[in-house]
């Protein structure tokens, strides 16, 4: 089997696994209980608190943990709306945000909020003039993800807390989930940060958001006790220990795990491109960790089929959007048709071999000679 999807998720680590089992085993008690076992619980996750905090110059941060990005995201978008409604109702976005962001401005709009899309250029970078001139005395909240996860383009979070430097009232929420990682990112641009376990080889069911401390929100989560106030429940201590464990791990060795990314990166584009006369490459900037590539006449599905076929696993689209052949994402940024019916997405990770990707280009080559 040969594993290429590392962006909708990866392999959890075993250092990670064997840390969740432990904590499974051993600090089992209720963090809210006020016997010795619930004040491990409670430790542990005070522990995991400032390692992430540690890990991501948080200091300034509330960590929420939440089941993943898209609640993290929910919480940041409609709870930081909801608590922020008196301000006014004007929130400006990315038309390269994940479902998880989208959806959450959809029922915004529904509900009475107004949502500007921001104009990008032809590398798919927000307009950041524009970005300036749609602000208003209403707008509350810019909501622009750091990387998109279809085409890995990368944003400039820098130059839009530039842009809001002259707005203080207005908000800055980043998805950075494709971000937190897989490069190196300061998150102190941002006020609300949402990130997910599982694609840093962690365990699937455990993210958070971070809040700086000035941000108010309503928790989307109702309910008992837990670490937040804006987000209820009984913490899952285990999960969130592994969360810490997942994000030590997968920054140990960074620079090197950073240049062999980049070095198969550069590989399979070198094999692929010259050699496939119909081959195209979506996403000329943005990370290295994901391949965005249409092989013109061939349907996205019908080469991730094929592939899958073979024990080969890569996307078309994401993950979460893997319904139609036909990506917006890529139509928006080329503008062509044809190259969004067939752009596939090819994720790579530190652990990807160079083997691998001679048995994917062989493959890729069988399947267009077959269908074409
Ligand atoms: N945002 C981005 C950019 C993502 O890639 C994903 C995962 N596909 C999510 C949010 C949702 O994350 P989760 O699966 O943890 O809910």
């Amino acid at each position: 089997m040969i594993y290429l999807d590392y962006s909708a998720t990866t392999p959890v680590n075993k250092d990670v696994l064997e840390a969740f089992n432990e904590a499974n085993l051993k600090i089992y008690g209720n963090p809210n209980s006020s016997h010795e076992l619930g004040i491990l619980a409670r430790q542990m996750i005070e522990e995991t608190t400032s390692k992430v905090k540690r890990i991501l110059n948080a200091n300034n941060y509330e960590v929420i943990y939440t089941s993943g990005a898209t609640e993290a995201n929910n919480l940041a978008i409609k709870g930081f709306a909801e608590a922020n409604k008196h301000r006014g109702k004007h929130i400006i976005s990315s038309p390269y945000e994940h479902s998880s962001v989208t959806s959450c401005l959809n029922y915004l709009a529904k509900i009475g909020y107004e949502i500007d899309i921001l104009d990008t250029d032809a590398f798919g970078l927000v307009d950041l003039k524009q970005l300036e001139e749609l602000i208003r005395p209403d707008t509350i909240l810019v909501s622009i993800a750091m990387i998109n996860s279809e085409l890995g383009l990368k944003q400039d979070i820098k130059q839009i807390r530039e842009v809001l430097k002259k707005h203080p009232d207005v908000k800055f929420h980043s998805d950075m989930t494709q971000a937190i990682g897989k490069i190196n990112v300061d998150i102190n641009y941002c006020d609300l940060v949402s990130f997910s376990a599982h694609k840093i080889y962690g365990i699937k069911g455990i993210g958070a958001l971070l809040r700086k401390e000035s941000i108010n929100l309503i928790p989307v989560i109702h309910g008992g006790k837990s670490t937040s106030i804006f987000r209820g429940g009984t913490p899952p201590t285990p999960l969130i220990h592994s969360l810490g464990v997942a994000l030590e791990k997968v920054y140990e060795d960074f620079d090197i795990k950073t240049t062999h990314i980049v070095n198969m990166y550069k590989y399979l584009v070198n094999e692929l491109l010259p050699n496939i006369d119909i081959a195209n490459l979506n996403s000329k900037t943005g990370i290295y960790h994901i391949v965005n590539i249409s092989f013109l006449g061939i349907k996205a599905h019908v080469l991730q089929k094929a592939l899958s076929k073979r024990n080969i696993y890569i996307s078309t689209q994401t993950a979460c959007n893997s319904e139609s052949s036909f990506s917006l994402t890529v139509k928006r940024l080329t503008g062509s048709d044809d190259l969004a019916m067939s752009s596939v997405r090819i994720s790579l990770s530190y652990l990807t071999k160079k083997d691998e990707l001679d048995k994917l280009i062989v493959a890729i080559k069988e399947i267009i000679d077959e269908n074409s």
